[in-house]
């Protein structure tokens, strides 16, 4: 008996799932899925909705969950077993989905489909509408020698990516710095002994810094010698550029990289990559995108200019530094924090114990979604783990609609991070007419375990993390879309899927919510209103800077691929990010600074041309928080609001008509300008 392949769509035994079953069954239901794409693709499947998706979703489904449950114990409970069995499966299941992807003989289908009268569902014409656009968007459409461009195109691009990071990790490992203990003043302990160790492995005398953040950051922060503080800045910024090793120079992989998107992009018929990448998300043109970080930035301006100006005349007047550098803002930036907002952060921590944050949480989404909460078992990876069910109160009485996986703490074996993932999702099954397969999430953070009976303690920003995943959970969870290529957060737009979450996160800084979980682990005291007030004002501390910095970052991205050139060499690059800083920045930075050598957010990851959306998604959400910010914020009819035109409607829709339907107007920033404490310029008339 195979755990993976006798469940039906029920949960995944996680308790009995073994290594061994990983390659028989993913073997199994990929030759299904092949073979039910043949089939799906032959004239024995008519060009109908249901019944393509009677042959091929339930195949595909079928293997996508299976596959969902193996990444997952490869994520949570990672041993030599189960990492073996998957990596020597996963470019076949990849293999398979990238063939599907670009699969000419279904794209004609789903054509056909598309150009029969057949009445179907809004959502449903969603769904098709998205499958179209991304069989164009991986080339389905080219044929012959521009079919083959494409494809190479994109491999040598893949090729590139993974040269850049690599390039930029090298550049990171090949500095280091090693300094006597009479430089070492101003440092945390545990940095100083981990400097030590470092040393100490490499056989060296002394302390050994490196560029790794868990080693940089403390000595940009903490460190009194200025000389060190300037060594290591320069090394830090200058990485993976012509100022270093030119083995590591990613000057020119900038430049192929660039060109290659624009190539891609005219395949496409797009007149600019910025266009290609806006095709599948909520905001509508280049254009558009830069207007709103322009607005942003000139709003955020004055904040950004009184928070220089404050750390400047306090590094001046306090710390004896009369011409303030890049190298010393982090570190003066800390002296003005300790000074103005100090308070211990293992103080706060004995007021949020795991049981009464979760019962807060739960409560709050009791009270605004009208859902119940309950602890229900299930087989799990690991004892910690719980499990529960979400029930709505309907008139036809009470409903399970969803359950979700909790695994809260961090173990060997276990990924860092914190993330939401879709074990199953919402969808009325084909293959079992008038069943409802319901939503079932992971919730999944890396929080300090509880030690011996006292329960786990977590810090704020902890509790954050987990509204910030809940909020994604109820997004999967709460959807009442039944289409599975448009439930719950399939198919929302990439710049929009952070609305959930980031609205949750809100409620972590009201005061009634916040003093409601909280309960001193040995008193159960309330956390008191005079620490949540230092806590509050050490929140926005410097946010006008921070926006600025974001903005730049993401004007620089969104101008670098939004214009029709070919041929950009790093000259070009360097010219592009110097103009933006001249219009966006409020703290000069160096000429020698090659931070976009190492901006791997744009050249390794899936930011090109998306890094905006950072910005962009903390609009909508705390624009959506003040709608419950006007009613009270646990105001249920609000709440109900919310879940309808939000939560339930997943990628069925827009994500814009959503947001309207719901607040009843466009996004605005003004509420994200003013939770962040910053008091904004006007905005344009
Ligand atoms: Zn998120």
């Amino acid at each position: 008996m195979n755990p993976l392949l006798s469940t039906g769509w029920g949960l995944t035994p996680f308790d009995s799932l073994q290594a061994e079953h990983v390659g028989p069954a993913v073997t199994q239901l990929l030759a299904e899925a092949e073979a039910a794409l043949d089939r799906a693709v032959s004239p024995a499947v008519a060009a109908d909705y249901d019944a393509l998706s009677l042959e091929l979703d339930v195949a595909t489904e079928r293997l996508g969950r299976a596959w969902s449950a193996i990444s997952h114990l490869n994520a949570v409970a990672n041993t030599p077993d189960i990492r073996a069995a998957y990596n020597e499966h996963l470019s076949a299941v990849t293999g398979f989905y990238t063939r599907l992807g670009a699969h000419r003989g279904l794209y004609a289908k789903y054509k056909a489909v598309a150009q029969s009268a057949q009445p179907m569902s809004s959502a449903r014409r969603r769904a098709l509408t998205n499958a179209l656009r991304d069989f164009v968007l991986s080339g389905a459409e080219l044929e012959g020698e521009p079919r083959e461009r494409f494809a190479a195109l994109r491999e040598r691009r893949a090729e590139l990516s993974q040269r850049f990071s690599e390039r930029v990790l090298d550049a990171t490992d090949g500095f280091t710095l090693d300094v006597g203990p009479e430089r070492l003043g101003g440092l945390p302990d545990d940095v100083i002994s981990a400097a030590r160790a470092t040393a100490e492995a490499a056989g060296v005398s002394g302390h050994r810094f490196t560029l790794h953040a868990p080693s940089y950051l403390p000595v940009m922060r903490h460190a009194q010698d200025r000389e060190l503080r300037r060594q290591m800045y320069t090394a830090y910024v200058t990485r993976a550029s012509e100022r270093g090793d030119p083995a590591h120079d990613n000057s020119d992989i900038m430049a192929e990289i660039l060109s290659l998107r624009q190539e891609e992009a005219q395949l496409l018929g797009h007149a600019t990559f910025a266009d290609l990448s806006l095709v599948s998300k909520m905001a509508s043109s280049p254009q558009e995108v830069m207007d709103f970080l322009r607005d942003l930035a000139r709003r955020a301006r004055p904040q950004a200019q009184k928070d220089y100006d404050d750390v400047r005349s306090f590094a001046h007047t306090h710390l004896g530094l009369k011409d303030l550098q890049a190298w010393d803002v982090p570190f003066a930036s800390e002296r003005l924090k300790e000074s103005r907002y100090a308070y211990s952060e293992s103080e706060v921590k004995s007021y949020f114990t795991v049981p009464r944050v979760l019962a807060g949480l739960f409560q709050i989404n009791e009270t605004l979604f009208d859902v119940r909460i309950f602890e229900d078992r299930a087989a799990v990876w690991h004892p910690s783990v719980q499990f529960y069910q979400v029930q709505r109160v309907t008139s036809a009485g009470t409903q399970v609609v969803a359950h979700f996986y909790l695994d809260l703490y961090a173990r060997p074996g276990k990924r860092p991070g914190a993330w939401m993932d879709d074990a199953r999702a919402r969808w009325q099954r084909p293959d079992l007419p008038g069943q409802t397969q319901t939503p079932v999430a992971h919730l999944v953070c890396n929080f300090p375990s509880p030690q011996g009976d006292r329960p786990a303690l977590l810090t704020h920003s902890d509790v954050i993390t987990l509204f910030h995943e809940f909020g994604h959970g109820l997004h999967h969870m709460l959807t009442q879309v039944s289409e599975l290529a448009v439930s719950g957060i399939s198919g929302v737009e990439w710049d929009a899927v952070e609305l959930p979450s980031q609205f949750m996160e809100n409620f972590c800084w009201e005061w009634d919510v916040v003093r409601g979980m909280t309960g001193h682990v040995d008193t159960g005291e309330p956390l008191p209103r005079a620490l949540y007030d230092k806590m509050l004002a050490a929140r926005n501390y410097q946010s006008g800077l921070a926006t600025l910095r974001q903005v730049e970052f993401a004007l620089f991205d969104m101008r670098l691929h939004a214009q029709p050139r070919a041929g950009v060499d790093a000259a070009h690059i360097q010219r592009v990010l110097d103009e933006v800083r001249q219009e966006v920045s409020v703290v000069p930075t160096p000429d020698f600074n090659r931070f976009q050598h190492a901006f791997s957010h744009i050249f390794a990851g899936g930011y090109a041309a998306g890094y905006y959306s950072y910005k962009w998604a903390e609009v909508l959400s705390a624009d959506a928080f003040e709608a419950f910010e006007e009613s009270g914020v646990l105001n249920p009819q609000t709440g109900l609001r919310y879940r309808r035109e939000v939560l339930e409607a997943g990628g069925s829709r827009p994500a814009l008509e959503s947001f309207k339907a719901f607040r009843g107007r466009a996004p605005r920033m003004d509420a994200l300008l003013r939770h962040q404490g910053i008091v904004a310029a006007q905005p344009n008339p």
